[in-house]
């Protein structure tokens, strides 16, 4: 099913220059890059992004690092774009993430673990909407 599906190189990953890198990643995995931004987000806007996690212990040193730099937001278009992209991303811990993937590569802990992709069809939907207007998604 063609799908598409919320991907942001994050803060760590922008810091080390290797947004070319994992875009011809994810280009080469055979996903369409639909839309694409560059910003910094501000604490109110990573708090909400992430106000699933916001019971967990991590909550405060994740929005902080997540405002930290600029990220780059991208949405993705493919056949199943949500679990396709979780699969090229790796694990969220990169000591358990697979060779090959994103955060095997390019991850430096478990916070700092370069890219984040939309977990189910329904957060992708949401989570699109969060970054990008209707006309900035093309194709
Ligand atoms: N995170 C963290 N400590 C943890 C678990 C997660 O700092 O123990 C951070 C990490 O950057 C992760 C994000 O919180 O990517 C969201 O966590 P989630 O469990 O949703 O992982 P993901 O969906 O990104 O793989
Ligand atoms: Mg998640």
């Amino acid at each position: 099913m063609l799908q598409r599906t919320l991907s942001i190189i994050k803060p760590d990953a922008v810091a080390r220059g290797l947004q070319g890198e994992i875009l011809a990643m994810i280009q080469a995995s055979g996903l369409r890059i639909a839309a694409m931004k560059m910003l910094r987000l501000t604490e109110a806007q990573a708090g909400a992004f992430y106000e699933v996690h916001r019971e967990r212990p991590f909550y405060g040193d994740l929005v902080r690092y997540m405002t930290s730099g600029p990220v780059v937001c991208s949405v993705l278009e493919g056949e199943d774009a949500v679990a396709a992209y979780r699969a090229l991303m790796g694990s969220t811990d990169p000591a358990k993430a697979a060779e090959g993937t994103i955060r095997r590569k390019y991850a430096q802990s478990v916070q700092a673990n370069a890219v984040h992709g939309s977990d189910a069809p329904e957060t992708a939907a949401r989570e699109i909407a969060f970054f990008f207007s209707q006309t900035e998604i093309v194709g």
